[in-house]
C-alpha cells in the first residue's frame, strides 16, 4: 500500500519534463493516473503502459487540449468515469515565448495566458465538486519562480505565472473548510524541453551565445548554480498530497536553489 492507494491524480502536461516526474512519483506512491499533454502518440503510449508496468497501478490518456474549455471538463470527467473519483489535479503544462514586448506575437500572448493560467481556472472549476462532496482533495499549480520576480523578454510568461500564484491563494480560501488544499510551487530552471527551447529566443533578444545563455541567464539565476530536477519539484507536490501537510494550503512554495532569495 502506498501513500496515495485508492486515489486518482490527473497531471496536465505530463507527457514530458516536470509534469511526467509528478505522475510517474504519484504512481510510485500508489496513485491511479491521468496523463495528458502533446506530443508523438506511440512516445505517450509508451509513457503510459510504462507507468501501468513500472508502479502496478492504472493510467489513462487524455489528449486534452489545455486551451479548449471543454476538453478541460472531459478529462476530469474521464478521470471520474475510469477511476471513480479525482482527487489530485496538478495543473502543469505550460509553454514558453521569450521576445522584446513591441515584438510579442499576439497569439503567442494568448496562448500562454490561455495553456499556463485558464487552463488550470478550468481544470480547478471541474475537479472542485467531486472534491468537496468526498471532502478530500489536494489542487496543486506548477508556477514558476516567475510568479514571483519578472524577467525581461517573458511578459506573458511572468504575467501567467504571478496570475496563477493569485489563483491558487483564492482558491484555497474558498476551499479551506472542505479538506481540499490549494498550493503552488515555484520551481527555478529545471532542464526540460520548454528550458531548451527558450534558449534560441533568449540568444537572440539577450544577443548571446547559447553557453551564455545557460551561464549567465539560467544558472546566474539561481545562487546553487545547479539545475533544479523534475524529480526533486515532484517529491515537494507528493509531500503536499500527505496528511502531514494538510494544513498547507494557500502557499506558493519555492524550489530554485535560492533565486528568489536574492
Ligand atoms: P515541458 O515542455 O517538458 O512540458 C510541458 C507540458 O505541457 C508537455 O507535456 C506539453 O505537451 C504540455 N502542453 C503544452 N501545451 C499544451 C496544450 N495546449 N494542451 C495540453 N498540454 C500541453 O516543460 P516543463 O519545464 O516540464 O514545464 C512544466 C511546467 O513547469 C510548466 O507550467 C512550466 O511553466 C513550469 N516550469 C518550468 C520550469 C523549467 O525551468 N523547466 C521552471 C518553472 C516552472
Amino acid at each position: 500500500m502506498g501513500t496515495l492507494t485508492g486515489k486518482t491524480a490527473v497531471v496536465t502536461g505530463s507527457t514530458s519534463g516536470i509534469g511526467l516526474a509528478y505522475a510517474r512519483t504519484f504512481a510510485g506512491a500508489g496513485a491511479n493516473i491521468v496523463i495528458n499533454g502533446m506530443g508523438v502518440p506511440a512516445d505517450i503510449e509508451k509513457e503510459r503502459s510504462a507507468i501501468e508496468t513500472d508502479f502496478k497501478v492504472k493510467a489513462v490518456y487524455s489528449p486534452a487540449d489545455m486551451t479548449k474549455p471543454a476538453e478541460i471538463a472531459d478529462m476530469i470527467g474521464l478521470g471520474e468515469k475510469t477511476f471513480g473519483s479525482v482527487d489530485i489535479l496538478v495543473n502543469n503544462a505550460g509553454i514558453q515565448f521569450v521576445s522584446p514586448i513591441e515584438e510579442f506575437p499576439p497569439e503567442k500572448w494568448e496562448a500562454i495566458i490561455s495553456i499556463n493560467l485558464s487552463s488550470a481556472f478550468y481544470g480547478i472549476r471541474a475537479a472542485v465538486p467531486g472534491m468537496k462532496k468526498r471532502g478530500w482533495g489536494r489542487i496543486i499549480n506548477t508556477a514558476s519562480a516567475h510568479s514571483l520576480v519578472a524577467s525581461p523578454f517573458k511578459s506573458a510568461y511572468v504575467s501567467a505565472k504571478h496570475g496563477i500564484a493569485g489563483l491558487t491563494k483564492t482558491v484555497a480560501l474558498e476551499l479551506a473548510t472542505f479538506k481540499v488544499t490549494c498550493n503552488c510551487i515555484s520551481p527555478g530552471y529545471v532542464w526540460t524541453p520548454l528550458v531548451e527551447h527558450q534558449i534560441p529566443e533568449t540568444m537572440k533578444a539577450r544577443n548571446m551565445t547559447k553557453e551564455q545563455v545557460i551561464r549567465d541567464v539560467l544558472l546566474a539565476a539561481q545562487p546553487t548554480k545547479e539545475f533544479v530536477t523534475s524529480e526533486q519539484v515532484a517529491a515537494l507536490a507528493l509531500f503536499l498530497c500527505s496528511d502531514d501537510a494538510a494544513q498547507i494550503t494557500g502557499t506558493n512554495l519555492s524550489i530554485d536553489g535560492g533565486w528568489t532569495a536574492e
